[in-house]
């Protein structure tokens, strides 16, 4: 037997529990993980207070990421003993995730751990480090270059934006941090973000094409910030958005595009191809960001997740919060 959070729909409402289940209860797969830890991300806290329509299937085991050892399979490519992470494919949404002691999965999901990561980093990382490594690259992509200016990184004292802005400070870039909580400067600048600036006045909105500011950007919030963001954005640079804590509009014109020769990356971690995610994690673990331990916000079990749940949707968590299910 094993402990897992158990989100349900009752008459009543949303019901969340954290219940002793078998093997039985676990759904098909070809690979049990042992899992070692989870994260809580965004999107989980959309699935646990019913905040957003992100569960598909009742009863749901949430948690869209985790890392943990393999210790049965059918599959060729692991066998028992084998770390792995898995993030993505609606696990946590559709398919039981990662908020249990145990979990079936399909093989197609996961990915090996990197020999050189710890499990507890992989976490750390979860879908926020592999979405902002995901980010980054597609800023190298479009050529952004750090002698070219000024980068912005969004939701800054988030998950997505505190590993971004260390992703990019450790590779010379110039990062500007937009935040809601301008008490957060001395651990975005810990980060490695060199300007901070307000998420109001980045929020006004902008016209079409205001005076170019940045060389490149990442943003995690969608709506007015990142329709600005364009409009200051310099000739020719490349913009990625994947995200939308503020907004999921983007009240945009054509002007920067077709007069600045503007690229708006989207970016996907959920159904993003198994060959760039493995490229991205091994890009993470070949070069962890220095400063990933500052992330942490706080390791939390099962019994803290209704909670912590609330706090992230309001805006509360600084970084990363990792879930161990066995505490
Ligand atoms: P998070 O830790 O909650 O970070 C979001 C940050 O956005 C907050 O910390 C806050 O930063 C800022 N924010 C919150 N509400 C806002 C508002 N109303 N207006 C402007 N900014 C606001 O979440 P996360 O896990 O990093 O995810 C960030 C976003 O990326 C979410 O929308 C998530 O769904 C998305 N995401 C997408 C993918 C993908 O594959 N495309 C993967 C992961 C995440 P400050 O306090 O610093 O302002």
């Amino acid at each position: 037997h094993f402990r897992a959070f158990v989100l349900d729909t009752t008459e009543t409402g949303l019901s969340r529990s954290v219940q002793t289940l078998s093997r039985q209860d676990l759904p098909e797969g070809d690979v049990l993980v042992a899992i070692d830890y989870s994260g809580l991300n965004y999107k989980d806290g959309l699935a646990i207070t019913g905040t957003g329509k992100i569960v598909l299937t009742w009863p749901m085991v949430p948690g869209i990421d985790f890392v943990g050892r393999v210790i049965e399979s059918s599959s060729d490519r692991f066998k028992e003993g084998d770390s792995v992470i898995c993030t993505g494919w609606a696990v946590g949404e559709k398919y039981w995730g990662g908020y249990s002691q145990l979990q079936r999965v399909q093989s197609d999901w996961l990915v090996p751990l990197p020999s050189s990561m710890s499990a507890r980093d992989a976490m750390l990382l979860g879908t926020a480090g592999l979405t902002a490594m995901l980010c980054v690259s597609a800023l190298e992509d479009g050529k952004v270059l750090p002698e070219q200016g000024p980068v912005i990184v969004t939701g800054a004292a988030g998950g997505v934006g505190s590993i971004a802005i260390s992703l990019l400070a450790q590779r010379d870039y110039s990062v500007t941090a937009v935040t809601g909580r301008l008490e957060e400067e001395a651990y975005l600048r810990s980060l490695g973000a060199t300007n901070i600036i307000s998420r109001d006045e980045m929020s006004e909105p902008a016209r079409p094409l205001e005076k170019q500011r940045w060389a490149g950007g990442v943003d995690t919030v969608g709506g007015n910030i990142l329709s600005r963001i364009l409009a200051e954005t310099q000739y020719g640079a490349t913009v990625a958005a994947c995200g939308l804590a503020a907004s999921y509009k983007l009240p945009t014109t054509v002007m920067p595009f077709i007069l600045r020769n503007l690229r708006l990356q989207g970016v996907d971690s959920v159904s993003c191809p198994t060959h760039t995610r493995m490229a991205a994690w091994q890009a993470l673990a070949s070069n962890l960001p220095p400063n990933l331990e500052q992330t942490l916000h706080k390791v939390i079990g099962l019994e803290e997740l209704e909670s912590s749940a609330q706090d992230i949707i309001n805006g509360h968590v600084r970084g990363r919060i990792l879930v161990n299910p066995n505490l």
